[in-house]
């Protein structure tokens, strides 16, 4: 997964992992999705970045007591980049 990091000052956009960040981070990493960009706080970067590792791991099937610690944001986010690296889009 490639990505790039951002200065939050520089950007309007938000992680919508959660409502609301407080304190908002001052870094942000933009992914590249197929839907298109997606601006992504640093806890949810690192949790994305994992649970790719552990869908590579199971060839995309983790155990569901892997997966329970993951929101259903990060979780519907690593599926559609997981699928579309099977389908060679990235
Ligand atoms: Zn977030």
């Amino acid at each position: 997964m490639k990505y790039e990091i951002v200065s939050s000052e520089d950007t309007i956009e938000v992680c919508q992992c959660a409502s609301k960040h407080v304190p908002r981070p001052l870094r942000l990493a933009v992914i590249r999705t197929k839907t298109g960009p997606v601006t992504l706080c640093p806890t949810s970067l690192m949790n994305l970045s994992q649970l790719l590792w552990e869908l590579d791991l199971t060839d995309g099937d983790p155990l569901g007591s892997i997966t329970k610690h993951y929101g259903k944001y990060i979780r519907d986010l690593a599926d559609q980049i997981y699928e579309g690296s099977e389908a060679g889009v990235h």
